[in-house]
């Protein structure tokens, strides 16, 4: 493990290595691009633009089209299909990356190299780096951070094709980098059982409860499921710990042989002061109490991740959160280097040697809602962003992707040096729509927000939400998931239905005009609000997870577009409650 003068050397030179970044955008940008067209101009893709088989980046800015996924479909399938010719790229691939995004039902695949890899590293290293530097003492002891794999495809060229996370956790500089300082031995992480895995690895971070400084996963949907884990399994933890005994369920061998390392005698006391803690009727700041030294919560929580902010909030009990990165299978994209921010103040600072970015202007309107459509301005440059504007992002990587659009809103918050600083604003196309409106994320957890502090001073925790745009009859509606809980229990609340309409009404009225005038028009009908119990939301996880999404990468959609989902959720049903008719 390094020292301490180590660190702080690595420390400091990466943070000059920053400066400079930020403070050469423009210059770093066209390098960058130039590099990629002098390495890729030939490429089958590339050369239909330039048949000379050299590039510059002007006119790559002027000829090459602005892209999605489908149209480089087919490129991409004879590269899983084995042809080796350069199709998109002259590097070698060492793999696929499978996105959570899907393209007519299928993970997308999106082009991995080992420089790429190496990119996506360094970020990662650096966020770790600032973060670690905001919380003295962080660096003294282990992180209980829960993490999964998922199994890996096989495309029919032999090429792998597995998520981020799961490649990652299976490579040396994972092994001999982030996970020394895990309370998690690897193979427990390996083990592809995630209820195996969730086990060993909660009852080792309980076994080691007294040097867990920091606490996270990728994504706070974890977080919120190991809770709901712990909820179910922790009379077990401790009967294991006050045994020494592992369960007999788990079977893997990876978790049983690294387990048997740790569990090695019967521990009565710390059995007894676990179970004391889970006893209490109120699970709040449940998280400090069983890991009393942690310094911060590490996992993305922007986004649609945010639904999770108030429930991970009430368990932390004041302890606080890390959103530490922007990313995606296609490019890293920016780090948090203000860790301290609160989860909604969260933005992200794009470094400009990490890939060739470009912003599509999106246009708001005057309620703040992001149009469907792309305003006719042209895109600009990373360092030509405005303070204040919404853009799309697009993407040229090393990878072989050019000019790709991911799907991701954005909005300018401020400059880190000459860099711009990101919020997250929503994923494009997650959006309700009935008729011409089209409700966005943003619109949707925003009007969710409001809603529920009229649940609260009844100590009534909405613990997180979906939705569905009904439009089985006409004129269709929109449809409201909520899972509810009392504070401090799993307890459904009673519900109260003059109540439960208000809260109808004021996500009616939280929505935009478009929204207000088409429920007016009788375009769009009474907005309705069903009441599921505690737990549905994990089946629906589940569903979505035996289709093959990674549980380390899941996140629950705010809006539903398969049936099966729905399903889910109206089986868990336990009240419905409607906006009145003649609300507007
Ligand atoms: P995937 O390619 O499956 O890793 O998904 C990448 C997508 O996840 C991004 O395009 C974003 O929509 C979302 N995402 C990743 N990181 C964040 C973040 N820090 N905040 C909000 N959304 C994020």
């Amino acid at each position: 493990m390094a020292s301490e003068k180590e660190i702080k050397e690595i420390y400091e030179n990466r943070m000059n290595i920053l400066e400079d970044l930020t403070n050469n955008v423009q210059e770093i940008q066209e390098q960058v691009l130039e590099e990629i067209l002098k390495r890729n101009a030939g490429t089958e893709y590339l050369s239909r633009f330039f048949p000379s088989g050299e590039a510059d980046n002007q006119s790559f800015k002027t000829i090459v089209p602005i892209i999605t996924y489908e149209d480089i479909k087919p490129y991409i399938d004879r590269i899983a299909n084995g042809e080796t010719s350069p199709i998109l790229l002259a590097y070698r691939i060492i793999q696929f990356l499978l996105s959570t995004g899907t393209s007519g039902g299928q993970p997308k695949l999106i082009p991995m190299t080992a420089e790429s890899f190496e990119k996506r590293m360094s970020d990662l290293l650096l966020s770790d780096l600032v973060t670690r530097k905001c919380f003295s003492g962080s660096d003294e002891g282990k992180s209980l951070y829960l993490y999964f794999i998922k199994p890996e495809m096989e495309t029919p060229s032999g090429l792998k094709a597995s998520f981020f996370t799961t490649f990652y956790f299976k490579t040396e500089s994972f092994k001999n980098g982030l996970a020394k300082f895990l309370t998690s031995p690897i193979d427990t992480i390996l083990c592809l059982d995630n209820k195996q895995s969730m086990f060993c690895q909660l009852l080792t971070g309980l076994l080691q409860r007294d040097e867990v400084v920091r606490f996270g996963s990728t994504f706070a949907s974890v977080l919120a499921r190991t809770i709901k884990f712990l909820e179910d399994y922790w009379r077990e933890l401790c009967s294991n710990i006050r045994t020494g005994y592992l369960s007999d369920w788990i079977i893997d061998p990876g978790c049983k042989n690294a387990m048997s390392l740790i569990l090695t005698r019967p521990n009565r006391e710390l059995a007894d002061s676990i179970q004391q803690i889970c006893e209490d009727k109120s699970w709040e700041g449940i998280i400090v109490k069983l890991w009393p030294k942690i310094k911060y919560i590490h996992c993305i929580i922007t986004g649609s991740m945010s639904q999770y902010v108030s429930l991970l909030e009430f368990y932390g009990g004041g302890i606080p959160f890390v959103s530490p990165i922007y990313n995606s299978s296609e490019s890293s994209f920016g780090i948090n280097l203000k860790p301290v921010s609160k989860p909604f103040d969260v933005s992200y600072t794009f470094l400009p040697n990490t890939a060739y970015f470009e912003f599509l202007p999106v246009g708001k309107d005057g309620e703040g809602k992001a149009q469907e459509t792309w305003t006719d301005d042209e895109p600009v440059g990373l360092a030509n962003v405005k303070l204040g504007r919404y853009y799309e992002v697009v993407v040229t990587t090393l990878a072989g992707l050019y000019r790709y659009t991911v799907g991701d809103v954005l909005k300018v918050t401020g400059f880190y040096n000459k860099s711009p600083q990101f919020q997250f604003v929503e994923r494009r196309n997650v959006v309700l729509s009935i008729d011409v409106d089209k409700t966005t994320e943003e619109d949707l957890s925003k009007a969710i927000m409001k809603a529920k502090l009229i649940l609260e001073p009844l100590g009534i925790m909405l613990t997180t939400y979906s939705s569905y745009a009904d439009t089985s009859l006409t004129p269709g509606r929109y449809v409201l998931f909520w899972e509810l809980k009392m504070k401090g229990s799993n307890d459904l609340p009673k519900l109260d239905a003059k109540i439960m309409e208000q809260c109808c009404c004021m996500v009616e009225e939280s929505f935009d005009f478009t929204y207000k005038s088409h429920r007016k028009g009788g375009a769009i009908s009474a907005l309705e609000l069903r009441v599921v119990k505690h737990g549905t939301f994990d089946e629906l996880m589940d569903f979505y997870v035996s289709k093959g999404v990674s549980v380390a990468q899941y996140k629950p959609p705010s809006c539903l577009k398969s049936e099966e989902a729905v399903k889910i959720l109206n089986s868990g049903m336990v009240g419905k409650f409607f906006s009145p008719k003649t609300m507007f």
